[in-house]
């Protein structure tokens, strides 16, 4: 649901019945204090509160003597000389959440001490918006109870107060097309699989039409047709049959080659005949979040017209146990000629990914190939839900996501890949067989893939434990968290738009 958030950029504004937000570094005095606070309340209650203004920390005023505003919040920003684009997405999520209830606000961003650029405003704002969403799509209005009743929830107005209106607003104009594809990529994420199948999904994804993205969907006789058999050998236990969407965007020169972003949209996974244990499978509606991805990351390019020709490919499909569904031991045949012996049927994410590579890389030839997944547990073994797993062919490539993982605090850790590795997955009976047993799960995965990339500057992303169900922090509440959009929107902008 779209956060419910109104914001707005002047040089000065009206405090009557406004919450003021006053951003303060710790080498000064807040920001808007003579407006806000003419009789001089701030001393005081800095004082008694010992309030020093470290990062996040806040002080908060209620009814100050003298102020037309009905409350003042003093935002902390913590030493204003090292302030990162993260800071001010972390300070932007805190005063959202301290105007919980709120109707209207008006903040002072232009910290003294701080170097607030325009870029850092429009950051502060994308906070607040990636704070304020909520996915209550499916609860009622409950009475007596505020929280719960989405119904009743009336739209804050946000005046941010700034001294260059004009460049806030057009820094601001990138930074609402990146809220947008994060929020779509966590309501795709969010949504129940009985509502979001793969042709619900594909519908969605069509929906870019609007921002100038050019869209295919293929079904399942073009896809039998392409001899995608890893893909459809997925699906085939499901009742709703699968689709892969191709999404382009052509904001670059016709010379230039695409950039290739692929996605797992396995729309739930039971894990076939394979299947999983009943505790914690719910979970499982959330293993299309690396096709979430990357159609947030297509929307957000489009929508703030990205310099770069762009492919996005996602593979939707749904793993379900079946009369007709795959077993294990079966072999199957991928669009690349590659036979793959099927040991578990839980394993079908790289089952989907291979023939989505095999034919990105055929038909488009781009410069490199991200692909993003839900792939592994053993990721979230490895690194917790604080890294992502990144496994790469190529140095270079592997290098610019880290530092875009460093930027947007959507952070990366590099796992390793290597022949012994690959060896694990060779097959008795076919090319390859789609597990490599218990240990090194989330590396032998990306040998699979890597199988699939011939010499195509490649980099797989593992989400698992980063997509779903990580830990709340300042902008982001929800269980989808929309991870990948902005960390690729960086990626993006930093190496291929200059
Ligand atoms: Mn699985
Ligand atoms: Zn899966």
């Amino acid at each position: 649901m779209a956060a419910k958030l109104d914001i707005s950029f002047a040089k000065s504004a009206r405090l009557a019945g406004a919450t003021a937000i006053l951003l303060q570094t710790a080498e000064a005095g807040p920001a808007g204090l003579s407006d806000a606070d003419p009789a001089g309340v701030y001393d005081r209650a800095a004082t008694v509160r010992k309030f020093k203004a470290k990062a996040i920390s806040t002080l908060d005023i209620v009814a100050p003597h003298g102020s037309e505003a009905d409350r003042i919040v003093v935002l902390g920003l913590g030493k204003g000389d090292v302030l990162k684009a993260h800071d001010w997405l972390r300070a932007g999520g805190t005063a959202a959440s301290v105007l919980k209830g709120s109707e209207k606000a008006i903040v002072y961003t232009d910290a003294p001490g701080a170097n607030v650029s325009a870029n850092a405003v429009a950051d502060f704002a994308l906070g607040m918006l990636l704070r304020t969403y909520k996915f209550d799509t499916y609860k009622s209005a409950k009475k007596n109870d505020e929280d719960e009743a989405p119904s009743k929830e009336k739209t804050l107005k946000v005046t941010i107060v700034t001294a260059d209106v004009a460049a806030a607003k057009k820094a601001f104009q990138v930074a609402e097309a990146v809220a947008e594809g994060v929020i779509l990529a966590r309501n795709l994420v969010n949504e129940p699989a009985n509502i979001l199948g793969p042709e619900e999904f594909a519908a969605k994804a069509r929906e870019l039409e609007k921002l100038g993205v050019e869209i295919e969907i293929l079904g399942e006789k073009e896809m039998k047709k392409l001899g995608m058999g890893a893909l459809l050998g997925v699906s085939q236990g499901s009742v709703r049959p699968p689709r892969l969407v191709i999404m382009q965007w052509k904001g670059g020169k016709p010379k230039d080659k695409p950039l290739a972003f692929i996605g797992k949209g396995v729309v739930f996974d039971t894990g076939g005949i394979s299947i999983k244990p009943a505790a914690g499978m719910e979970d499982m509606k959330g293993d299309m979040g690396g096709a979430a991805a990357v159609t947030g990351l297509m929307h957000t390019l489009a929508a703030r017209k990205a310099k770069a020709n762009v492919i996005g490919i996602i593979g939707l499909v749904e793993n379900m146990p079946d009369g007709n569904a795959q077993r294990p031991g079966d072999i199957v045949t991928s669009m690349s000629g590659q036979t793959i012996e099927v040991i578990n049927t839980d394993a079908e994410g790289r089952l989907v990914l291979c023939d989505a590579l095999w034919y990105c890389n055929d038909r488009f030839k781009p410069e490199f190939m991200i692909n993003l997944a839900t792939l592994t547990g053993a990721i979230m073994v490895a690194l917790g839900s604080h890294h992502a797993g990144l496994f790469s062919n190529d140095d270079r490539l592997s290098d610019a996501l880290l530092k875009a993982g460093m930027t947007s605090n959507e952070r990366l850790w590099r796992m390793p890949l290597g022949d012994e590795y690959d060896k694990m997955i060779d097959s008795k009976f076919a090319d390859m067989k789609n597990t490599g047993g218990r240990y090194a799960g989330s590396i032998t995965a990306a040998q699979f893939l890597k199988r699939f990339v011939g010499s195509t500057p490649w980099a797989h992303l593992d989400i698992a434990g980063t997509a779903m169900g990580s830990p709340s922090d300042e902008i982001n509440q929800s269980w989808g968290s929309g991870f990948g959009v902005r960390l690729l929107d960086e990626f993006v902008r930093a190496n291929y738009e200059a």
